[in-house]
């Protein structure tokens, strides 16, 4: 079903106008039982889950809903699961130990040279294994998140501003793209007027969950700020409907560069055919594979986690076999505030002599020269 004959079904007096305005979808958010009861033929787990006491909550654009409709891959990635109830080791509420890392309220600088900044807590689409679930769709504010949202971002800028080392700024959430035109322009004037500022990011799912959102406008205020990259979410090859791949295209056409993050999630998207098809894709509409995640391990996500030795398998599965611009770099944030670490399968498998013994993609065995001679 596309999403024309989604909308003729269950949303049939909407509009033209009202279903292509991102607004008038944010504010459609299907967030009930009820409602997904008549979109869903729900299962008896996803009932239960539904009419448990969830401590992250549903919410799902129509347009979405109209992905998810006929994947169930998708559709697992959206609607809860009883097990998350279930805690197990290892499992806590801020898998990345971001808040102990943050400098001023919503602000993580781990690495040298760049800064997380975290600017909203609304997303338009839950994804069940989000990483910031104790920020976002939360009713209970966070003293950090009490101060008025411009108060906080100043006291960021003047972070960013006191310290030069400071060269990329990965602006996230929440989702950035789902403020109104105006705050991501005061936002992004406010980060390009510091000098040492290089690059501009934005992390997002909205072109996945609201392609809606990319008007002209838009656009047009982003352009000002070049260079701005997003690093956006995509999951599975069902997401690249005609609609976000006309939003990637206007993305790329303002001189954006698109990467993806993808997260490896158990019956989602954890094998080489489903992972080559979304690369693909996503270099079709001009997006840039960029990290292949192991999911963070947040309360509640056991039945989402991919063994490590499998993702490997995976990675393994794809070089050689498809182009290096389709390949993801697979990693892991470390729990605790690590950072991110890269995994990568054994192709160095010992030495002979001043020979360096490697495999290849298809585990035959060659020998590289590894000596260096004096000059
Ligand atoms: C992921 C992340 C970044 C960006 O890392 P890259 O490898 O440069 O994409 C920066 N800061 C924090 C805190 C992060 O978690």
């Amino acid at each position: 079903m596309n999403s024309a004959e989604f909308r003729k079904k269950y949303f049939p007096n909407v509009l033209d106008e009202d279903w292509n305005d991102w607004k008038w979808q944010m504010r459609n958010r299907v967030t009930s039982y009820d409602q997904l009861s008549k979109i869903f033929d729900l299962t008896d787990s996803e009932k239960q889950a539904l009419t448990m006491d969830n401590a992250f909550p549903v919410a799902i654009t129509p347009y979405y809903l109209s992905v998810a409709i006929d994947c169930s891959s998708v559709r697992r990635t959206i609607l809860p699961n009883p097990q998350e109830h279930n805690i197990y080791p290892g499992e806590t509420n801020d898998p990345l130990g971001e808040e102990p890392a943050m400098k001023v309220p919503g602000l993580v600088h781990r690495y040298p040279d760049r800064v997380l900044f975290l600017t909203t807590e609304y997303c338009s689409t839950y994804c069940r294994y989000c990483t910031r679930s104790r920020l976002v769709g939360r009713n209970s504010v966070k003293p950090s998140t009490c101060m008025s949202k411009k108060q906080r971002w100043e006291e960021a800028f003047k972070y960013i501003r006191d310290h030069k080392e400071i060269r990329d700024v990965l602006v996230s959430g929440g989702d950035p793209l789902t403020m109104d035109d105006e705050s991501i322009d005061y936002l992004l004037s406010n980060l390009r007027k510091i000098e040492h500022v290089e690059m501009i990011r934005i992390g997002s799912k909205t072109p996945v969950v609201l392609p809606q959102r990319f008007t002209p406008n838009l656009l047009n205020i982003i352009k000002k700020y070049h260079p701005v990259y997003f690093s956006l979410h995509f999951t599975h090859p069902s997401e690249l409907t005609p609609e976000t791949n006309k939003a990637c295209n206007m993305i790329a056409d303002a001189g954006i560069i698109m990467g993806s993050q993808t997260v490896l999630l158990r019956n989602v998207n954890d094998d080489a055919k489903t992972l080559k098809q979304l690369m693909h894709k996503l270099l079709l509409v001009r997006c840039r594979p960029y990290y292949l995640f192991q999911c963070d391990p947040i309360e509640g996500s056991a039945h989402f986690r991919v063994k490590v030795e499998d993702g490997l398998k995976i990675i393994d599965e794809l070089r050689g076999y498809t182009s290096g611009y389709a390949i993801p770099t697979y990693a892991i944030d470390i729990p605790g505030g690590g950072g991110k670490i890269v995994l990568t399968p054994n192709h160095v498998i010992g030495k002979d002599g001043d020979f360096l013994k490697l495999r290849n993609f298809e585990g035959k065995e060659y020998l590289y020269p590894d000596y260096i001679t004096e000059v």
